[in-house]
């Protein structure tokens, strides 16, 4: 075909190329390593010389096809798959920082990344500012001579906010920061932080790019300089990705686009419902009309993703009562399934900061996270809502 594939058409359609089975469905590379027929192309692969595989742990069939499905939907140059969505979080600040560096942080990230630019960057002589995810003049002031990153989230983890991706690389060319991004709330079919100037592009694929809660796995995908550098670094320390999950995900990535439709649909539709709930405070969304950032959101994304979050009435007792009263939504600490799921922050993964601690990174007494499945959404609604009914007893 003369025409250049659409990159949907590229994430079902991209494949390793058939054995002699002739098979239709990519089949599963189990290997630990791979053989050579001859000293010298073992020479020659070991120098770089070719691409041949040497070895699961350096590259595998199974892994490639998803890494280049990955770089064709984000438009990246090159990529690397990890074991979970934290190794690609930290391969990627070990192996472009040193001893001496700075970064700069969005204070709303997912709470293990906050862990690492927290507790273990500044072991390794790493240091981390933390700004508030929209405070321009913040960030500005965060600058150091020694800054050499900026990492950010959007939409957040709990509170949704949305970062103006395109600001945001004009601010890293500015000062001539690595600009990294995780996109794993919006994935690429909704938001590509690519065209906005981003470096690199971070997901935890055990989301919605599996979808179904089955298998843990991330990527890194970017500018083929400093993927060199995550490849060299991953390729001695060891965060591959398992074969059989790339599978999966590799397969999971040609539903992903039909998956998001029913996903960001049911989403809005509860959002929407929930706001004229008397036993609701607030709905975030970030294609409802009343997000603070929901022009940004217009702006930069095709449709809200799959997450919304509500302040329940009554605080941290309700929101107990309301996960005790779910009947068809799971209760459980993943998100980006096939099932809907809810949580509660204040009285699980946040439960151990003081209410000021938590106030600081944005979570109330009363938040809830909503996970909007691929179910029939009106039965998903009517779950939240008798649950909700309940929860003020
Ligand atoms: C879950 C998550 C991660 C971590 O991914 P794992 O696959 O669980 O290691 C990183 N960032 C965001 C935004 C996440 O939601």
């Amino acid at each position: 075909m003369s025409q250049e594939l659409h990159p949907i058409t590229k994430a079902i359609r991209i494949q390793t190329e058939r054995s002699q089975q002739n098979e239709h469905s990519t089949p599963l590379y189990l290997t630990s390593s791979f053989i050579f027929d001859e000293a010298e192309t073992m020479r020659a692969a070991f120098a770089d010389e070719n691409d041949s595989n040497i070895y699961s742990r350096f590259s595998n069939p199974n892994v490639d096809e998803f890494i280049t499905k990955m770089c064709a939907l984000e438009g990246a140059e090159d990529g690397f798959a990890t074991s979970t969505g934290m190794s690609a979080v930290f391969s990627s600040f070990m192996a472009l920082l040193q001893n001496g560096d700075h970064l700069i942080c969005s204070s709303s990230v997912f709470g293990s990344t906050f862990g690492i630019v927290n507790k273990y960057l500044p072991r390794y002589g790493i240091t981390c500012t933390l700004v508030p995810a929209n405070d321009k003049a913040a960030w500005e002031a965060a600058v150091q001579p020694n800054t050499k990153m900026l990492y950010i989230e959007t939409p957040t983890n709990p509170q949704l906010e949305v970062i103006d991706l395109e600001w945001a690389g004009q601010f890293c060319k500015k000062h001539n920061l690595i600009y990294n991004v995780d996109n794993c709330f919006a994935t690429p079919l909704l938001q590509k932080p690519i065209d906005f100037g981003a470096d690199i592009v971070i997901h935890s694929a055990t989301k919605w790019i599996d979808g179904q809660g089955r298998v843990l796995g991330g990527i890194i995908v970017g500018r083929k300089d400093l993927i060199k550098d995550i490849y060299l670094f991953c390729r001695n320390t060891g965060p591959a990705l398992a074969p059989f999950n790339a599978w999966v995900l590799s397969k999971s990535l040609e539903t992903l686009d039909v998956r998001l439709e029913r996903h960001c649909a049911n989403a809005l539709k509860i959002a929407k419902a929930l706001q004229s709930n008397p036993n609701v405070g607030w709905v975030k969304y970030p294609f409802l009309e009343g997000h603070p950032q929901y022009d940004i959101a217009k702006k930069q994304m095709k449709a809200g993703g799959g997450v919304l979050c509500f302040e329940i009435n009554g605080g941290v007792e309700a929101g107990r009562k309301f996960l005790d009263s779910l009947q068809l939504l799971s209760v459980t600490a993943n998100l980006g399934d096939s099932r809907s799921i809810a949580s509660h922050p204040a009285s699980t993964t946040h439960s151990k900061l003081t209410d000021a601690e938590r106030a600081e990174v944005g979570i109330t007494p009363g938040l809830i996270r909503i996970s909007a499945g691929l179910e029939y959404a009106d039965d998903v609604l009517n779950d939240i809502t008798q649950a909700l009914e309940k929860s003020q007893g």
